[in-house]
Order: structure tokens, then C-alpha cells, then sequence
């Protein structure tokens, strides 16, 4: 058995919320792995480079995140956990929403490769309620979203919008 965990994730942006479940993870794996997916599900904020490049950043900017990866993912999370001599996979769970999706995502990961373990991590209370989506809803309306995502983040979100003339200062 590796050392090694993978924490995968469309963070789009990278929020508190995830820094948490990373920490956590941190602690008790040798190796973590930030693996940011593709995700072409999702219509996302910052396109799949932009969100490996800002994932990279935050966690660099951290001091008790020394060592641990980021990584862009394309194809199944399994064969890349693989490739990576990983056998868990961690999920942040916060509110019960989130178990059925996580429940039918890990059947599945089992069904693909059935060596590899997901892990579930509950944040603390205070990151419960938190998603990427309502961090970009309420930036995108004129909200102060600094008690959840790194000041890297609103910089690079301010630099998204303005950019694109979404918003206008
Ligand atoms: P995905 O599209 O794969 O769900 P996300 O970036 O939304 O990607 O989430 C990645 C992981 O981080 C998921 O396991 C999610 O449950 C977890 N997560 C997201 N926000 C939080 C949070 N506030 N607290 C704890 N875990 C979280």
C-alpha cells in the first residue's frame, strides 16, 4: 500500500472549503496529489489551464502545504491514480447533497479499479455550506468573498471579469 493520495476536484476557484480537505489530508498521507479535472461537464469560470495555474498558486502561497502537487487531469481519475502509484482517493463531503453523487462516483471509481479506496473528509463546520459556485455568484454580484477563497483567487476573478467587461468599475 502507497503513501500517496490523490484530491480530485474541477476547483473552480480553488476555496477555502478545499484547502481544508487538503490539510486534512496532508496529515496523514506521505504524498498528496491535487488533481484537477477537465470536467467537461461543468461550464466553469476559468478554463482547465487557468484552474491548474490558480490551484498551483494557492497552494504554493501556503506554508502547510509545502510538498504537496497539482497536477491537470484528462481521461479517468482511476488510471491517473494509477499512474501515480496511488490507491486512495479523498472527497471533501460537506452537506448530505453531496453524498448521492459522491456515493454513485465512488461504486463507479470501485467498479473501473477495485484497488483503489475513496476517502471521505468533512470540513469544518464554518466550510460546510461552502461551494465554488456560490463563491463565483457572489463575486459575480458585487459580494466580499474574502473570509473563502485566497486573495490570489478574487485577484485572478477580478482580472477574469473585468477582462471579459462582465463588470464594469
Ligand atoms: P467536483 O466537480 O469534482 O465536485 P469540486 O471542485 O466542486 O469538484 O469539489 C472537489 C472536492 O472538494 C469534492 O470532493 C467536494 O465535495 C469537495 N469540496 C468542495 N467544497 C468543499 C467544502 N467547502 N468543504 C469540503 N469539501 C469541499
Amino acid at each position: 500500500m502507497s503513501d500517496i493520495a490523490i484530491v480530485p476536484g474541477t476547483f473552480d476557484p480553488i476555496t477555502n472549503g478545499h484547502m481544508d480537505i487538503i490539510k486534512r489530508a496532508k496529515k496523514i498521507f506521505g504524498k498528496v496529489i491535487v488533481a484537477v479535472a477537465i470536467n467537461s461537464g461543468k461550464n466553469p469560470m476559468f478554463n482547465f489551464h487557468e484552474r491548474v495555474a490558480l490551484t498551483k498558486d494557492v497552494i504554493a502561497s501556503e506554508e502547510e502545504l509545502a510538498g504537496v502537487d497539482v497536477e491537470g487531469v484528462q481521461g479517468l481519475l482511476v488510471d491517473f491514480a494509477r499512474k501515480k502509484d496511488a490507491n486512495v482517493i479523498i472527497r471533501g463531503l460537506r452537506a448530505v447533497s453531496d453524498f448521492e453523487y459522491e456515493l454513485q462516483m465512488a461504486f463507479m471509481n470501485r467498479r473501473l479499479d477495485s484497488g483503489i479506496e475513496m476517502i471521505y473528509m468533512m470540513p469544518y463546520i464554518k466550510y460546510s455550506f461552502l461551494s465554488s459556485s456560490i463563491v463565483k455568484d457572489v463575486f459575480l454580484n458585487g459580494g466580499n468573498v474574502e473570509q473563502f477563497v485566497s486573495e490570489i483567487v478574487i485577484k485572478r476573478m477580478r482580472e477574469k471579469i473585468f477582462n471579459k467587461g462582465v463588470l464594469v468599475k
